[in-house]
């Protein structure tokens, strides 16, 4: 069919999967090969330790799933608890939504606190819901980090502290998809007990791989947790994890990305990782005031670095706005779900970009806009970003040096 081709690159910004760097793609490009081999455990071996440093824990134990997401909710889930179990979560967007309702059809009582959309976990309230339970009936709290259809991140330090503060021994699950690896994440420090993640977002891998973390509280709780589990039961890993094999095939290209993700996160260190989410999310927000709209994040505690979610004028569907980035200028941005369906689009800022890539998304939603009649001054938001990044004055003073 003549114009069906879409010439150039795909600006795929959408808040996952993100860009997967040439050299990832390259080093995924390998032969099948046995994973009973004796060669095998080299692959697999480092990437537990090497994993746990992304998490920051020195106590945790990594286990690493040939699924989504989803399945290490599912994991985090059903190898710590049992049915009839109660678990505190904040609901606050889609995500938070669908990790209750996992929850849920795995037979667990869950006591929902619902948050305005735009806002996150509200510590008060989790301590003071802990605190009114005086027979300890809550076995855990459930927050996601970066509600990634908001763009919302929460104060998984502040949860932390609230338990403690209520003198409570819930453990805490932390849905970490669109935060580790590209916002600070403190599993020891901020006392997580299971935390989880996927290849798609900071990892900057297909998707593919469900990555959960125990911390050992957690380990400890899996003797009690008699939910129904068999592909996602951590047991088979720890029995062959530590000899670098797994209970099954496990996604062996996809193993041989994640070794060279870790090299990439280590070659810029995690931390610049962490600075360079900030400086491009400022970017991005720099153009949306330019454009005169509004984050879906009510003040600037819940600004996500990692996506902007950003609310269209009233009369307008943010839906018009995706399709008409999409069909004409190859720009993929993310879809408002569920709630706010059509009253937002999503820019993803995580993973392997720099200012200029953003600077072209920021181009086309800004054109995108124009086209379906939002009244954005061309250049505003573009120029907005660029004077947010670090420029003129700064070269100028290392020159001068
Ligand atoms: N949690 C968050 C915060 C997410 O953003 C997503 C997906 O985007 C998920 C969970 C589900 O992950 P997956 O789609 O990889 O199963």
């Amino acid at each position: 069919m003549s114009g069906a081709r879409k010439p150039g690159r795909n600006f795929l910004f959408v808040p996952g999967p993100t860009n997967v760097p040439d050299r990832i793609l390259r080093a995924m490009h390998v032969a099948m090969e046995d994973h009973r081999s004796p060669d095998f455990p080299k692959l697999t071996r480092p990437l537990y330790e090497r994993l746990k440093a992304v998490f920051k824990t020195e106590e945790g134990q990594v286990f690493i799933f040939p699924s989504s997401g989803t399945g290490a909710w599912e994991a985090a889930l059903t190898n710590t608890r049992a049915p009839g179990d109660k678990l505190l979560a904040s609901r606050f967007g889609q995500f938070s939504h669908l990790w209750i309702e996992l929850a849920r059809r795995h037979g667990l009582e869950v006591i929902v606190q619902d948050e305005e959309w735009g806002t996150g976990a509200n510590p008060e309230r989790i301590e003071e819901a802990l605190r009114a339970d005086k027979t300890h009936e809550i076995k855990g709290v459930m927050v996601v980090h970066n509600e990634t259809a908001t763009g919302v991140t929460s104060d998984v330090a502040a949860v932390r502290r609230a338990i403690d503060a209520a003198g409570h021994p819930a453990m805490l699950y932390v849905d970490g998809v669109s935060s580790i690896a590209s916002l600070d994440f403190r599993m020891d420090e901020w006392g997580v007990d299971v935390a989880i993640t996927g290849s798609q977002k900071g990892l900057m891998l297909p998707a593919g791989l469900g990555i959960a973390c125990g911390s050992k509280k957690a380990l400890a709780a899996m003797k009690d947790g008699n939910c129904r589990r068999a592909y996602f039961d951590f047991t088979g890993h720890m029995a062959t994890n530590p000899s670098g094999y797994f209970p099954y095939t496990p996604a062996v290209t996809l193993l041989h990305g994640l070794r060279e993700a870790l090299d990439v996160l280590d070659e810029e260190g995690l931390e610049n990782v962490f600075a360079r989410h900030h400086r491009l999310a400022g970017g991005a927000r720099a153009a949306v005031r330019a454009w005169g709209l509004k984050l879906c994040a009510k003040e600037p505690k819940w600004h996500s670095d990692t996506v902007s979610a950003i609310m269209v004028p009233p009369g307008f569907n943010g839906a018009d706005v995706i399709a008409a980035a999409y069909q004409r200028y190859n720009l993929a941005l993310g879809a408002g779900l569920s709630q706010v369906a059509g009253k937002l689009f999503r820019i993803g800022h995580l993973g392997d970009l720099n200012e200029l890539m953003l600077l072209g998304a920021i181009a086309g939603a800004e054109m995108a806009m124009r086209d379906i009649g939002i009244e954005v001054e061309l250049g505003g938001g573009v120029a907005a970003a660029q004077a947010h990044f670090p420029g003129g004055a700064e070269l100028r003073q290392v020159a001068a040096e």
